[in-house]
């Protein structure tokens, strides 16, 4: 198992690089925590970045996504990427404007994709992704149809180096801004739910499932 995922020459991370961490159980924390991930491609020397949903499995990070997706093409076409989750844990407040900042947990990495083609292992990653956000819902729902499964495209992004950087705590004022009279300190900042919104076509006697609860308690 890789214990580090760098530094390399693409990760090093050059400002304040006493916030930048290479472990790769920090790194998969933050990988795990993320919702989102930002994927960027280059196509005819344009680049573009799309936001997805993303499993981590292993060393990998797994997307999926229709047949027709471009970025999903050009990464099953094997290209090399580069892929970001960020999360924002405070808006940080200082007492000049230039010290303001944020309190966040990010990560950057770098990997090959490769399309995932055996039936097993393309099911299972689908599940992964789905159970990673709501856990036992794979066995509630119908499965994918052998059209459906056809219709969609799933690839593997191998991990080949990764940064985290990280920045906690209050702001950081010059000297002798501490005297001034502003108020300053960190606003947190994090994710949570609101009271589940049944789709209206639901029918009345099918209650709130267990299977959710995770996200129930997230407010
Ligand atoms: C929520 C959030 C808001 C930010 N806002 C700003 C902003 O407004 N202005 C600003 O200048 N910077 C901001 N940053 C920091 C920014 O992401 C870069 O770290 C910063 O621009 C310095 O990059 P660099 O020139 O040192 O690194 P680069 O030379 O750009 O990158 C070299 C390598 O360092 C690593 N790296 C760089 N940044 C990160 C990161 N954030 N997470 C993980 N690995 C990283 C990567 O592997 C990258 O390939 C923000 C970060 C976050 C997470």
């Amino acid at each position: 198992m890789v214990e580090s995922y760098g530094p390399g020459r693409k990760t090093t991370v050059r400002r304040l690089p006493q916030r930048a961490v290479y472990d790769r159980v920090v790194i998969d924390q933050i990988l795990d925590e993320g919702l989102v991930c930002h994927v960027g491609i280059v196509e005819d020397g344009q680049p573009v970045i799309i936001p997805m949903a993303y499993v981590r499995i292993g060393e990998r990070i797994v997307l999926h996504g229709g047949n027709a997706s471009r970025v999903m093409r050009t990464l099953a076409g094997g290209v090399e990427t580069c892929i970001t989750v960020t999360l924002v844990d405070g808006l940080v407040l200082a007492r000049s404007a230039f010290h303001h900042s944020m309190n966040y947990r990010a990560v950057v990495l770098f990997g090959t994709g490769a399309p995932i083609e055996d039936p097993k292992e393309k099911l299972d990653a689908l599940r992964r992704l789905m159970e990673r956000l709501t856990p036992d819902r794979w066995q509630q729902v119908r499965s994918p149809t052998e059209r459906e499964l056809k219709q969609t495209l799933v690839v593997a992004v191998s991990i080949q180096e990764a940064s985290a950087k990280i920045r906690s705590g209050p702001p950081a004022d010059d000297e002798e801004d501490y005297t001034l009279p502003v108020w300053a300190g960190v606003l947190p900042l994090r994710l949570a739910t609101s009271a589940p919104v049944a789709d209206p076509d639901l029918a009345p006697d099918i209650p709130f499932p267990p299977h959710l609860g995770h996200w129930e308690k997230r407010q």
